[in-house]
């Protein structure tokens, strides 16, 4: 086996494993305000250890992003009508802490309602949580990425901030597991790859995402706890159930937010998986998810190889991830093989 397979397969698992060690990890903490969160630990590595049952499991994050995965097994690649039956199929895991925009689409999916009709009109962050395995499988195919990423979208969440977030996600996926940590990556880079994932669509809300993103891009300097009083709330238009959480470091369920202050903390945090999955987890408000967006961010860099077991292991059931992990990078380099003998040809 090439080395370079080795390689893929590392961050495959590695990325699928990152969403699920971010989503169990800021679980717990669903719904606090990061201040508040900090109060009960000095070290939050003694604090896991001394209260292990705090995190036995991972939410629907996870579970959703396994999903898609089988969908892109079972599918060779996007293919809508399995990922309808992948997402229908979660009903039965049950879900775990789903959200709302999530779970109304979904069942009306398991009536055969057709998804035009089924999705709901949420710009939640329910679809950039569980992008991540079309960011892995189509790293090499920006076209099909964008393409698969969208329409994995909008068959839950009608609104365009639930695609950018998609797009956006994968794309940075796709990017990142190009890259090791040996040689490293340029920040400015990363920002023109997936800013131009989403450019000139003529999309209001794609663009005001650019700009959030630029603007990410500028405020790299500032400690972590200001950044997300920056980024909580960005682009929140109705800010409904969080009036009281305003101005603080607390991640609202929108897209736009949560991917903002995902990114914003992987980025500073590019040292050590360890150190950047603890500052998502923590963040305040939707740890869980920006726990598992960050990951799947922060294991497509890093690698299942540069992540400490005991994270690893704490994951409920990781053996199966992992084994998924390998399944959906075996499937990967089936395509990858077929299309460089058809181009042979
Ligand atoms: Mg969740």
């Amino acid at each position: 086996m090439y080395k370079i397979d080795l390689i893929y397969l590392d961050k495959f698992q590695g990325c699928l494993i990152g969403v699920a060690i971010g989503d169990t990890l800021g679980h717990p903490f669903e719904g606090m305000i990061r201040e508040r969160i900090y109060s009960r630990f000095n070290d939050f590595k003694e604090f896991i250890r001394s209260n292990k049952k705090l995190f036995s499991t991972y939410t629907d994050d996870t579970q959703l992003t396994l999903h898609t995965a089988k969908a892109l097994i079972q599918g060779s690649g996007f293919n809508e009508d399995y990922f309808i039956r992948e997402y229908v199929e979660w009903l039965e895991d049950p879900p775990i802490g789903p959200g709302f925009g999530c779970l109304s689409s979904i069942q009306k999916l398991k009536y055969g309602i057709s998804w035009k009709k089924a999705a709901s009109n949420s710009g939640g962050n329910g679809t950039a949580m569980r992008v991540s395995p079309i960011g892995l499988f189509y790293n090499k195919d920006t076209k099909n990425l964008k393409n698969s990423a969208l329409r994995s979208s909008i068959i839950t969440h009608s609104h365009p901030a639930a695609s950018a977030g998609a797009i956006v996600v994968a794309r940075a996926i796709a990017f990142l597991i190009n890259k090791t940590i040996e040689t490293e990556f340029l920040v400015d880079e990363f920002f023109e790859v997936i800013i131009s994932s989403i450019s000139n669509s003529g999309e209001e809300i794609w663009d005001e995402f650019i700009k959030i993103l630029n603007k990410i891009r500028n405020s790299l300097n500032i400690s972590l706890e200001a950044g997300l009083i920056k980024f909580s709330q960005v682009g929140v238009k109705t800010p409904y159930f969080i009036e009281d959480y305003l101005g603080k470091a607390f991640v609202h369920p929108y897209t736009l937010s949560t991917v903002a202050c995902a990114i914003f903390i992987f980025l500073k945090n590019l040292d050590s998986f360890e150190e950047c999955i603890f500052q998502l987890a923590t963040a305040g408000g939707d740890s869980d998810t920006v726990g598992a967006i960050g990951g799947s961010l922060a294991g497509a860099y890093f690698g299942k190889g540069n992540i400490p077991h005991d994270l690893i292991q704490l994951v409920r059931g990781y053996k199966d991830i992992l084994k998924i992990g390998e399944e959906l990078w075996l499937k990967f380099k089936d395509i990858d093989i077929t299309k460089a003998n058809q181009n042979y040809l």
